[in-house]
């Protein structure tokens, strides 16, 4: 069988738009065969994931992706087929919900300060026990008419160096990787062209995480164009990585981004999806 991956997309368990459920069943609609589950820094969708996965008949791989900084730089780091059960990696997970929710503390006081009042209590109650992320900020000032779109809420305030930024010490690389290898899990570098990283920053970077332990690389994903996709190949075969596809998809309002709708990998580069255990998975 001809099988689609997407193999990095969010659910409402951290900044998606949609349940783990309806996110199941638009991947379905959209053909997806092979699905990761990849929300920032939790894996509380998982099982309700798993439930629609099995109702559509898509095969769930369950991810990760979390937050790590690195000289000074945040990097994402998706994990593909983990036990979403290991210990360290939920202990890692409450974590970086910790270090998410001083952070938001510090966002709302900022912007607090430039007269927009209530952010902390609006993105707390949307919600819930789940994740802060920048984008709950972001739908805040949308909804309060501060911007006219999301993009506009980073430029503006919350994007790096802007008026509500905070800087932000996540967790090391190493612990990253250790708690994605230790739940038996793939770890691979997400969108690599977005870190705007010089050449020699990316290959000292990438002779770390490979050290480390990370084995992929995300050579494919939604928006990435031609020359993207040539120099992450590049950098896989230099680094002796697999490549990754997937869409970031995280809301069906960005007409741009739909799951499973992705360019090929290259046909020189190893698929990541040869790593799962699985043998079904590695056809
Ligand atoms: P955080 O992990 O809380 O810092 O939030 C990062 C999230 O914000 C990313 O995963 C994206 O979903 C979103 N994001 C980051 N930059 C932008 C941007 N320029 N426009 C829209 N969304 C963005
Ligand atoms: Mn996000
Ligand atoms: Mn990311
Ligand atoms: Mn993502």
């Amino acid at each position: 069988m001809n099988e689609r991956y997407d193999l990095h997309c969010h659910s409402s368990a951290s900044d998606g738009a949609l349940s783990p459920t309806e996110l199941l069943d638009r991947a379905h609609r959209q053909g997806v065969t092979r699905l990761a589950l990849t929300d920032h820094d939790t894996t509380a969708g998982l099982a309700e994931a798993q439930t629609a996965a099995n109702a559509v008949g898509i095969t769930l791989i369950p991810g990760i992706e979390l937050s790590v900084t690195w000289e000074n730089y945040c990097f994402h780091i998706v994990g593909l087929n983990l036990n979403p059960q290991y210990p360290p990696l939920l202990e890692g997970c409450r974590k970086i919900q910790d270090i998410r929710r001083e952070r938001a503390e510090k966002i709302a006081y900022k912007l607090d300060k430039q007269r927009i009042p209530g952010a902390l209590e609006a993105v707390k109650q949307a919600v819930g026990a789940g994740m802060v992320t920048r984008t709950h900020f972001a739908d805040f000032l949308l909804a309060h008419h501060h911007v006219s779109t999301p993009q506009e809420a980073f430029d503006r305030y919350l994007g790096q160096g802007k008026s509500a930024y905070v800087a932000t010490n996540w967790v090391s690389l190493e612990d990253a990787l250790e708690w994605i290898t230790g739940a038996g899990g793939i770890a691979v570098l997400a969108h690599p062209a977005r870190y705007n990283l010089t050449a020699s920053k990316m290959r000292r970077f990438l002779s770390s995480f490979k050290a480390l332990g990370g084995q992929g690389l995300e050579v494919v994903y939604g928006r990435n164009n031609a020359d993207d996709i040539d120099s992450a190949s590049h950098y896989a075969r230099a680094f002796d990585l697999a490549g990754s596809v997937g869409s970031d998809f995280h809301n069906p309002k960005n007409q741009w981004v739909e799951l499973g709708r992705l360019n090929p990998l290259p046909t020189r580069i190893m698929p990541v999806w040869q790593f799962f255990q699985n043998p079904a998975d590695s056809a």
